[in-house]
């Protein structure tokens, strides 16, 4: 689950991490006032951020400074409502423009390849670390922390010299990259990023200037699997961003993720959902998904399952693969029946229920008398028609 930029500096500020003080607004009214607010403490501007999900604010327009309330009114006029990559703005954030001297990358990563979280940093900041990746990998520097004793202070320190940072500015990235693995660790997230890690100007009452690093922008993402101990977290999730059948899915309690084929898969158990992906791909046919859905499925989440596999335009075929233990075939069986009965959409169906009730599971997809449902009493079998008939089928959308 990804959380926006000002749930992310809120879980930051939680441990913390230098960040510029924000406001949130969703109308140019109340960022206007927000507005208003800091300029009248002494900031020169106010930076104006879309809140979305998608990254790349800056470059898409979604990112402006303003010196005046009425000009930051109308910025926030401009950024609300605008499109940024497919999503609506509805929220800004506010805040008391930094005075930026150099811009640094730093994140923590679940390195999945060596099991452990990493720290990464780049002296290129500022820019997306796709692009430094791309042009210039030596740019960025990688640290493992320790599975057992976690990030070393010695480590955050290597950091920084890899940076180049010096003076007091070792002490307080020491601070932040430590704050950040802490982040991570706390929150189950596997990404903690925060791009720009900007040194700043600030001048003092006094007329002196002195530099200090600040957290610009925030991006963590949470383990959704680790979401059931944080209560908390789950109720920043934004379901305006996220895909509805993602969602749907979710409340449902099926495991689904969509995939690039045409062949729709229902099944239960992972194992077994992984198995009957290999086998169409063995057959030359191309899975349109992965989908579990669950034990005892009763025919409420059958129906259920169906919408999510009929959603994806690209479905020519749907495989239904199910081992009746705690699942009854007689139900599935109805369920699907059922499903098809409110659906708009009709593709062939390749059905294979084997187990519990598999005798009477059969009798009802006879009975209901669609000439698109197929019965197969081997997998083998099922595999073969439903390749066959993915193949043949022109696209229906
Ligand atoms: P992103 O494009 O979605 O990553 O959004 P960011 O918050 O990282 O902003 C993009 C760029 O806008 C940053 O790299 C900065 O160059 C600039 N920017 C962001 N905040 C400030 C600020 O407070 N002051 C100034 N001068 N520039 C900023
Ligand atoms: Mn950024």
């Amino acid at each position: 689950m990804k959380l926006q930029e000002f749930h992310a500096k809120r879980l930051l500020l939680a441990q913390s991490l230098p960040i510029p003080a924000y406001d949130v607004a969703e109308t140019a009214d109340e960022a206007r006032r927000a507005a208003e607010s800091y300029l009248a403490g002494g900031a020169e501007r106010v930076v104006i951020k879309a809140q979305v999900l998608v990254g790349g604010r800056g470059k898409a327009g979604g990112v402006k400074l303003a010196s005046t309330p009425d000009e930051a009114e109308q910025v926030a006029t401009q950024i609300l409502g605008m499109d940024i990559k497919g999503t609506t703005v509805s929220r800004v954030l506010i805040a008391p423009a930094a005075d930026i001297a150099r811009e640094y990358y730093l994140a923590c990563v679940l390195d999945r390849s060596s099991r452990r979280i990493m720290l990464m940093g780049s002296a290129e900041g500022g820019v997306e670390i796709e692009d430094v990746a791309a042009n210039n990998p030596a740019a960025i520097k990688k640290i493992h922390a320790h599975p057992h004793l976690g990030l070393l202070d010695y480590q955050a320190r290597q950091m920084a010299f890899a940076l180049s940072l010096g003076g007091p500015h070792v002490r307080d990235f020491v601070a932040i990259a430590l704050g950040t693995y802490r982040t991570m660790i706390d929150n189950d997230a596997d990404l903690v990023e925060i791009n720009p890690l900007a040194v700043v100007r600030e001048v003092a009452a006094d007329g002196s200037t002195r530099e200090s690093l600040q957290c610009l922008d925030a991006k963590i993402t949470i383990d959704d699997s680790a979401l059931a101990r944080h209560p908390e977290l789950e109720l920043m999730r934004d379901l305006a961003e996220e895909d509805p059948v993602d969602v749907a899915a979710r409340e449902q309690g099926i495991s689904f993720i969509r995939l690039d084929g045409t062949i729709g898969c229902m099944v239960n158990g992972a194992g077994l959902a992984m198995t009957t992906m290999d086998l169409i791909k063995r057959a030359g046919g191309q899975p349109a998904n992965f989908l579990d859905i669950g034990g005892g499925a009763k025919s409420e989440r059958v129906a259920a399952a169906m919408s999510l596999i009929l959603a994806d335009a690209h479905v020519r075929a749907i495989l239904v693969n199910i081992f009746g233990g705690i699942a009854r075939g007689d139900e599935v069986a109805h369920g699907l029946v059922e499903a098809r009965g409110q659906q708009e959409r009709h593709v062939p169906m390749v059905v294979r229920i084997v187990g519990t009730n598999a005798e009477e599971a059969a009798r009802i997809l006879a009975e209901s008398g669609d000439p698109d449902i197929q019965t197969a009493a081997t997998l083998d079998d099922a595999v073969a028609r439903v390749v066959a008939i993915a193949s043949a089928a022109p696209v229906s959308a």
